[in-house]
């Protein structure tokens, strides 16, 4: 139980036929609606932390306060770097006790974008880390600049295999039509095409962009082979609705738990229902 490297409970998952949750979080609060959530129905779960995140949070503070709860709790849990957007920022992470890692950079040139993954691959390895690797750019807000649908690629299953061979990865990030943030339009996820790069590559398969991909297309992609699901926007805005907007003037007396008790239950309540969708509960 407690903290693990993400491949301990991703090569299960995928065995398995389930996915796990992995979570934006930046706080306290944020920390203990995931935790919480995952102890309940019993299910591993993974906290994840964006350059954003550990730039609001500062990354030592919300390392220890992840860690801290990742030990005590009674499920698997992973600490996760999302969208690490340098090499530098990777190993202060692993530095800090993060069991896993992403690089993005794939916005480079492929080639580019193979050696430096490779790099990561090496040295999180050395120490005990997972990475996950993306290949393609996903549609929305990226690493904080905005892919727009024509920058958008589709993964490639025969590119896919040959990328995750060359780096070493342990994850691979799918770019199957989701998008980052909520979507502008009908969502058009290509299922045909997981398939395709499910049955080439045998790695655990993650999928970005969750939040508002219908529960019918999430449900068939784990099926397919997707392995960790992530949930940014839908968990932010279960948090901020809450607080902007289902406070009565009573919880407003500015005293702490009137104020933050009810976004971190609405968080909590989000986390569990995404959970018991990628898990099948
Ligand atoms: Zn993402």
């Amino acid at each position: 139980m407690s903290l693990v490297p993400m491949s301990e409970v991703l090569i299960r998952a995928r065995r398995g036929g389930y996915a796990v949750g992995a979570f934006e979080v930046w706080n306290l609060e944020s920390i203990q609606a995931v935790v919480g959530a995952a102890e309940g129905l019993a299910q591993p779960v993974i906290l994840q932390v964006g350059p954003g995140e550990a730039d609001y949070a500062g990354l030592e503070d919300i390392a220890h306060a992840a860690i801290f709860h990742a030990r005590r709790a009674k499920v698997p849990v992973v600490l996760h770097l999302d969208h690490g957007d340098t090499f530098e920022r990777v190993m202060r992470c692993i530095n800090h006790g993060f069991t896993s890692v992403m690089l993005d950079v794939s916005h480079l040139p492929y080639a580019e974008n193979v050696a430096a993954t490779k790099e990561v691959a090496r040295a999180a390895h050395a120490c005990g880390v997972s990475v996950e690797g993306e290949m393609d750019r996903i549609g929305g807000g990226e690493a904080g600049a905005d892919v727009t649908d024509d920058d958008a690629h589709l993964t490639n299953p025969d590119q896919a295999v040959e990328f995750v061979r060359e780096t070493g990865i342990d994850a691979f990030a799918v770019a199957i039509g989701t998008v980052h943030g909520f979507y502008k339009g009908e969502p058009n996820i290509r299922l045909g095409l997981l398939e395709k790069i499910a049955a080439r590559v045998p790695i655990p398969l993650v999928l970005h962009g969750g939040s508002g991909t219908p529960d019918t297309d999430v449900r068939r992609a784990v099926e397919i082979g997707i392995a960790k699901v992530n949930i940014c926007t839908e968990f932010v805005a279960a948090f901020a609705d809450t607080f902007a907007s289902e406070h009565d003037e009573q919880d407003f007396r500015y005293n702490v738990p009137g104020v933050f008790v009810k976004p971190r239950a609405a968080a909590r309540k989000l986390v569990e229902k995404k959970i018991r969708l990628f898990a099948g509960l």
